[in-house]
């Protein structure tokens, strides 16, 4: 350590003797897949119990309300859990939002639910690094800054959603309201690299579910009477296919319908996911799509119910966000740390924190690797590690590194 002031290596001293190993064994004994609304609830308790630790208001939210398209073109409403809020001193000076996810991938069917110490020091179970252990960081740092005289410059909101595994429908009208009028946002998605290193850009994502309605027809004595909803959605599926590039990944994942042999089919669900690089990508994916819906429902004489959009809008490095990686570099080189950050593929929460124009570090969580696999690991040093990293930085921030 070098360069830290008496306060800054107070709290630093503090965040790394928080029991965050315990936690973590004890939060990723219970399966909270992101459809066991009864793991999810139980989780969502016990971390109320823990952020109680913290000052000022800890509540469960009902999640937004969310429909599904169903293979037959209805819409069902799918349930999600209860989100966890924090609010802490609104009034302060410097306002921050820290936020993290508390469903993993694996459901109460999935083989993997139990934990393993690979080697020394390296623990293996679901959800280790993404992200009971970084939820476990993020509480540790806030503890440390709690405890330290510069907490009453700081305040701060803290959202642990329970559905950002499956794209956060029922929780980003949260983020997004809690992300308004704050210096900057911290989440706690494990490190990009099992050697600390951050993601930086990410690409956007869109789901779109796409409704298809032809007409049935005999298929032998009226055919032209039909029209084949089957037919219009290979054909959208080859032009959506079409407009991919390097900067935009298109992936035409499903279609569902049809009906009997001979039966004209007048019912196609086509899946499909889009990743632009950009904004100007996503606005060019959203108009090329667009154009695609109309012109298959021109020439196929069906109607086209288009469900879904662009739920994680691209995260580029703007100047802001430029500030706030160099400031985590600085931190950890104060700490004997080399940070660094490189792209990265993936989505998450920060994407939609960054569209709401609030400079994000997404990746403050763990290091560890393999995740969404039964090989997910953890590796427990870090722990101590990244909450002092996440402590400092907040410890400047508060102090005006950012402006
Ligand atoms: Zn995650």
């Amino acid at each position: 350590m070098r360069g830290l002031s008496t306060i800054e290596a107070a709290a630093v001293q503090q965040a790394g003797t928080q029991p965050m190993l315990d936690q973590v064994q004890a939060w990723a004994a219970i399966n909270s897949g992101s459809r066991n609304l009864a793991g999810l609830a139980e989780m969502a308790r016990i971390y109320a119990d823990a952020f109680a630790a913290l000052p000022g208001e800890v509540r469960l939210l009902d999640p937004t309300p969310v429909d599904a398209m169903e293979p037959n073109g209805s819409l069902k409403s799918l349930r999600h859990g209860q989100n966890l809020h924090v609010r802490v001193r609104p009034e302060a000076p410097v306002q921050l939002l820290f936020t993290g996810h508390m469903d993993t991938v694996f459901g109460t069917d999935h083989p993997f639910q139990a934990l393993a110490w690979r080697e020394e020091g390296v623990l293996n179970g679901p959800g280790v690094a993404d992200m009971k252990g970084g939820i476990a960081v993020m509480l540790a740092a806030l503890k440390a800054v709690e405890a330290s005289e510069a907490a009453a410059r700081i305040g701060y909101e803290v959202v642990i959603n329970s559905d950002e595994e499956v794209g956060s429908a029922g929780s980003a009208a949260l983020i997004a309201e809690a992300a308004r009028g704050k210096l900057a946002a911290l989440t706690y998605e494990p490190a990009a690299l099992p050697d600390g290193t951050l993601a930086g850009a990410r690409p956007g994502s869109g789901n779109f579910s796409i409704f298809i309605e032809g007409r049935s027809a005999h298929a032998g004595r009226n055919p032209e009477d039909g029209r084949n909803a089957i037919v219009a959605a290979a054909d959208l599926t080859l032009r959506l296919a079409a407009i991919k590039g390097p900067q935009l990944s298109v992936n035409p994942a499903r279609i569902e319908g049809g009906s009997p042999n001979n039966v004209v089919p007048d019912r196609a669900v086509l899946r499909i996911n889009m990743r632009p690089r950009t904004i100007e990508d996503q606005q060019r994916a959203q108009a090329a799509l667009d154009a695609a819906v109309a012109a298959v429902a021109a020439a196929h004489d069906v109607r086209i119910h288009l469900h879904g959009g662009f739920a994680r809008p691209p995260k580029p490095i703007d100047g802001q966000a430029q500030k706030l990686f160099e400031l985590v570099r600085r931190c950890g080189a104060d700490l004997g740390q080399d940070i660094s950050w490189r792209d990265s593929g993936g989505v998450c929460d920060g994407n939609n924190i960054a569209a709401c124009g609030v400079p994000v570090v997404d990746t403050m969580g763990v290091r560890g690797g393999a995740i969404h696999s039964e090989d997910e690991y953890l590796i427990a040093a870090s722990l101590p590690e990244r909450a002092q990293l996440s402590a400092l930085t907040i410890l400047r921030l508060a102090s005006g590194a950012l402006s």
